[in-house]
């Protein structure tokens, strides 16, 4: 399967997958909706999607991406742009399969189950699908998406095997148009914008192509677009099941006879001594013995709008991903619509996975310092909550319970104050509009005074009768002015 070529996009048609080609989508005008069994996997669908398009078809300036916002690719110009390309991004290529290696000498098949992490354990409320059946036998398409996932965002195999370029769980950010395809070129680097990022980019041909060998020292600041996005870290080769027998893939039911039972895998190391500055994620920087070091985090098991400073606000160490910055330079006035997503980890077994979409109004860029204002206040008002807590439970003996009981409980306390005043954080961030505002919301700030401090007392009624509420007020009087002044 040439994924340049052949049908793997998996679209919604009426209540059915069908399965469409990269050409189809691009040079045609129909809108379609990406649809696979997992909202992990259809996220890594729409990411190999914009990786694709990003190597295959950067526009030159932002006048040619605002004309493919638009206005589909023609046939022509696309069989020409990819014509270069083709045997990379073969999945069944006699020296360079897509994403593998040919030749892995390992006697074990690991079941094509290990490519779907976190199954069947892990659940929180954000996933929108369960899966807790086995998986023994997958289609082409399926496969590939799953084996992007793997070597893009998932922990690695464990010992001996790397995690991906930017660290085993990143977040993943992207804006969402209006359709599939507007979604795609929305996160698109033009170059005049990608060649102030991407200067001096030696190396621009895949690693399962082009090999660095065990042990090898990688500068990953010399990775061309190509090389980064499709990046893959471990040693794989997918164990196809023989074409004469049809099978139906037991992660989209289709019936085919291109289907993969597992894979082999091998353990490899090498020591990456550069960050490759990866487009689709919000990142930071810390400084150790005079080096920066790119760090690209997790997501927090919190409401949306408690990470939507470090998602898409600059920050003192912090950047958001350079499409939505490359967004923010180009459609400064308008909406910005997120997606984002992402896993937690217990070193190689993922614990939980996020798939959010949330949605900043039209001036929320203008008023970027009364968004964040308000929303640092409100997230300040849960820390300043905890300490209260803190002390209120040490003086009740709770810090005495087995195991971490205060902390855990603390913990509790600072998520469901977050969880409580959701929806009037989100009636917050709608009511922005172009007009500049400049003032304190001080009838926000006594809602969410007023309702950390009825936190307080039920928990601190919830243990003891005896003991005088504390009031979170005062600390958050002074936790006000310090914001403002900052
Ligand atoms: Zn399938």
């Amino acid at each position: 399967m040439n994924l340049l070529i052949d049908k793997w996009i998996p679209v919604r048609s009426e209540e059915k997958i069908k399965y469409i080609s990269l050409e189809e989508l691009l040079c045609n005008n129909n809108d379609h909706e990406i649809i696979t069994h997992r909202d992990d996997m259809q996220l890594a669908t729409l990411q190999m999607l914009i990786c694709l398009t990003q190597v295959l078809f950067e526009p030159k300036d932002e006048v040619e991406l605002s004309k493919y916002l638009v206005t589909e690719l023609n046939k022509k110009q696309f069989q020409i742009a990819i014509k270069d390309y083709l045997e990379w991004f073969d999945l069944k290529h006699i020296k360079w399969p897509f994403l593998q290696t040919r030749g892995v000498t390992s006697k074990e098949v690991t079941p094509i189950q290990k490519l779907f992490n976190g199954m069947p354990e892990g659940n929180n409320h954000t996933w929108r699908y369960e899966s807790n059946s086995r998986i023994n036998k997958v289609c082409a398409s399926c496969a590939v998406i799953m084996l992007f996932n793997q070597s893009t965002n998932t922990p690695s195999f464990g010992g001996g095997f790397k995690n991906p370029l930017r660290g085993a769980t990143p977040i993943i950010t992207l804006v969402k148009g209006k359709t599939l395809r507007e979604t795609i070129w929305l996160n698109i680097l033009h170059k005049g914008f990608s060649s102030k990022h991407y200067l001096n980019k030696t190396v621009n041909i895949p690693n399962w192509v082009l090999r660095i060998n065990k042990d090898d020292e990688v500068e990953g600041s010399n990775f061309s677009l190509l090389r980064g996005l499709f990046w893959q870290p471990g040693i794989v080769e997918l164990i196809w099941q023989d074409e004469q027998a049809q099978a139906i893939c037991d992660s989209c039911a289709i019936t085919t006879n291109n289907i993969v039972v597992g894979f082999k895998r091998q353990k490899f190391a090498y020591k990456l001594i550069s960050d490759f500055l990866h487009p689709h994620s919000p990142r930071y920087f810390y400084s150790k013995d005079g080096k920066d070091t790119t760090i690209y985090p997790s997501f927090k098991d919190l409401p949306w709008w408690t990470q939507v400073i470090n998602l898409v606000l600059k920050r003192e160490n912090g950047f958001p991903s350079l499409g939505v910055v490359q967004y923010q330079e180009l459609f400064s006035d308008e909406e910005l619509c997120l997606i984002f997503g992402g896993y937690n980890n217990n070193q190689s077994k993922i614990t939980q996975r996020s798939y959010q979409i949330f949605l900043l109004p039209k001036g929320w860029l203008k008023n970027k310092k009364y968004l964040e204002i308000h929303l640092s206040l409100a997230l300040e008002i849960g820390v300043v909550l905890r300490k209260k807590g803190y002390g209120v439970g040490k003086s009740m003996g709770l810090n005495l319970l087995p195991g971490d009981g205060l902390s855990n409980l603390l913990t509790q306390l600072q998520k469901d104050y977050y969880q409580e005043i959701e929806s009037i954080m989100i009636d917050f961030i709608a009511s922005i509009n172009l007009d500049p505002v400049n003032e304190i919301d001080n009838q926000l700030v006594t809602k969410l005074t007023e309702i950390a401090d009825k936190s307080l007392t039920d928990f601190t009624r919830s243990y003891s009768t005896y003991v005088n509420p504390v009031s979170v007020k005062q600390s958050i009087d002074i936790t006000i002015k310090k914001l403002i002044n900052a």
